[in-house]
């Protein structure tokens, strides 16, 4: 056993090196990645919970690395936080979301809504209102036709703060989005103070909705009817993410809730096999 455990401990502090090794040739090369233009915006359909018809899409970074082939979100976004470098390829977000909806719209499309996501270290950043105010004014796309979604510990971290800005960015025109919703702590009095227009509830909740309870069971799963509820007598669109399953989505069609997102209806698409699916 001692044997074993030496050697589960070389392993682990071998693995240790590599992945920071990892980390240190993967932070060089994203410096390098916007202007290198690896970056592509993938949009996932939002769509009516009743009538399944697409009424909005998230876009979502993905970095088409030289060697590595596609690295997700998950793995770069909190190393672009933590340098810095989420500020331009946030702007480079935005614009190129701008960019996209433009071109739909030349192409005689009728556009639904883009969700954006905006990290912490965005939203607290000196200068974020202007550069926003000043990407879609160049774009000449609609703010209305953009939603911002910002993470409830975004929000609350610094609730006085997050309230002056969410009112400024509703006062250009965008639609705002809560993300994430139920992983941090939010309390009542604040879901009533930010000017949002959208909840998103967490995947990890559709959990809840698991193969072994009917739809109907008022056991599991209440606490997804309780979230609809108490976000539509607030006068919110509710949207679920992460909607896999029929059996889920019958859940949350009982609820009445506003939207799905989710592989069920469609994983997230390169721009042109979204605009192929506002085609039909
Ligand atoms: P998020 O904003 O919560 O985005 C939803 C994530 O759930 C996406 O992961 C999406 O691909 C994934 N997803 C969608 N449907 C399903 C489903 O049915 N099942 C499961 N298991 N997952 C589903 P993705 O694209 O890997 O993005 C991860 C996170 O990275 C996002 O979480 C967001 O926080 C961040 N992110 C992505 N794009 C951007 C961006 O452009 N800017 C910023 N600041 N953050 C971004
Ligand atoms: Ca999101
Ligand atoms: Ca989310
Ligand atoms: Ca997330």
């Amino acid at each position: 056993a001692k044997q074993q455990g030496g050697n589960a401990y070389r392993f682990y502090s071998s693995d240790l090196n590599e992945r920071s090794l990892q980390f240190l040739g993967l932070q060089s090369d994203l410096h390098k990645a916007l202007e290198r233009r690896e970056f592509r915006l993938f949009y996932q359909p939002k769509i009516d919970t009743r009538t399944r018809r697409i009424v909005g899409a998230e876009a979502l970074i993905r970095w088409e690395h030289a060697e590595r082939g596609f690295v997700g979100p998950d793995e770069f976004i909190p190393m672009a936080e933590e340098t810095g470098l989420i500020e331009p390829i946030g702007a480079w977000v935005l614009e190129e979301a701008c960019r996209n909806i433009r071109a739909w719209q030349a192409s005689g499309l009728a556009i639904p809504r883009i969700s954006v996501n905006v990290s912490s270290r965005q939203f607290g950043a000196p200068g974020f209102y202007e550069a926003v105010h000043r990407i879609i004014a160049d774009s000449g796309v609609e703010p209305s036709h953009i939603t911002f979604e910002v993470t409830e510990s975004v929000l609350m971290e610094n609730a006085a703060e997050s309230t002056a800005l969410l009112n400024r960015f509703k006062a250009m025109g965008l639609h705002l989005s809560m993300d994430d919703f139920g992983t941090g702590y939010s309390s009542l009095s604040y879901l009533r103070r930010f000017p949002l227009d959208e909840l998103k509830i967490d995947k990890s909740f559709l959990a809840e909705i698991d193969a072994d309870h009917a739809p109907a069971d008022p056991g599991k799963g209440t606490l997804i009817g309780g979230i609809i509820a108490l976000g539509h007598s607030l006068g919110l669109t509710i949207v679920a993410e992460g909607v896999e399953t029929e059996r889920q989505h019958a859940f949350l069609q009982q609820h009445r809730c506003d939207q799905c997102q989710g592989y069920l209806f469609s994983r997230p698409l390169p721009a042109a096999a979204f605009q192929r699916l506002l085609e039909c």
